[in-house]
C-alpha cells in the first residue's frame, strides 16, 4: 500500500511538471485487489502526501472526501480487472483536438501507435453519465478524451498510463500546429 501511495505521489509531480495538467485538476489512482487508492478532492496533484491519497472499497457507493471523479474511475475498474491505474489530466491540446475534430488518430505519426484508439467521449465531470460512457469503451480503448474536458488512460501501472496520455498530448500538439500552419 505504501508504495503505491509513492507511485500516486511520483506520478502527481510527473503529470503538472510534463504540463499535461494544471495542479489543481486531474487526479490519479490505483486499485489493489478490491480497495482503490485515489487522489482527495481539491488536492493539488504536485503536492501530494499521504493524507491526500483516499483508500476506498471498489464495491462501495460513498467514499469520504475522494476525488469528484471517483464514480469514473470505479466504473472503469469494473469492467476489467486488468486495468491498475487510471491517470486524468486536463491536457490542453488533447482537448483542444477533440475538439476540433471528429475523431483522433495518430497512426501516420511515427510511433503513434503506442497511444492506441482513442475514443472521444461526452459527459459532464463526475457525473453516471460520463462514467457510463467511457465504461462503453473501455475494453476497445485504453485512453480517452472526455470532449471540453480532459483525458483518461489507463493501464498495467501509472507508468503505461503515463506514456499514453503524454503521448497523445504530443501528437495532438504537433498536429495542431500542422494544422495552424498548413492555413497560414
Ligand atoms: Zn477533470
Amino acid at each position: 500500500m505504501e508504495n503505491l501511495k509513492k507511485e500516486i505521489i511520483k506520478f502527481g509531480k510527473k503529470v503538472v511538471g510534463e504540463g499535461l495538467c494544471t495542479s489543481f485538476f486531474g487526479n490519479i489512482s490505483v486499485r489493489t485487489n478490491n480497495k482503490i487508492l485515489i487522489t482527495a478532492t481539491g488536492t493539488m496533484l504536485d503536492e501530494l502526501d499521504d493524507s491526500k491519497i483516499i483508500v476506498c472499497d471498489l464495491n462501495e457507493d460513498k467514499c469520504e472526501n475522494a476525488s469528484s471523479e471517483l464514480i469514473v474511475h470505479k466504473n472503469i475498474y469494473l469492467k476489467n480487472d486488468n486495468i491498475k491505474a487510471i491517470l486524468h489530466t486536463h491536457s490542453f491540446y488533447s482537448v483542444l483536438m477533440a475538439s476540433l475534430e471528429e475523431e483522433l488518430s495518430f497512426d501516420e505519426y511515427e510511433f503513434g501507435e503506442i497511444i492506441g484508439e482513442i475514443k472521444i467521449v461526452e459527459g459532464k465531470s463526475g457525473s453516471m453519465k460520463l462514467a457510463e460512457n467511457i465504461g462503453k469503451v473501455v475494453t476497445s480503448t485504453n485512453i480517452v478524451v472526455v470532449r471540453n474536458h480532459g483525458v483518461f488512460g489507463w493501464g498495467n501501472n501509472l507508468a503505461e498510463c503515463f506514456i499514453r496520455v503524454s503521448a497523445l498530448e504530443f501528437y495532438s500538439k504537433m498536429k495542431f500546429y500542422k494544422k495552424l500552419i498548413s492555413q497560414l
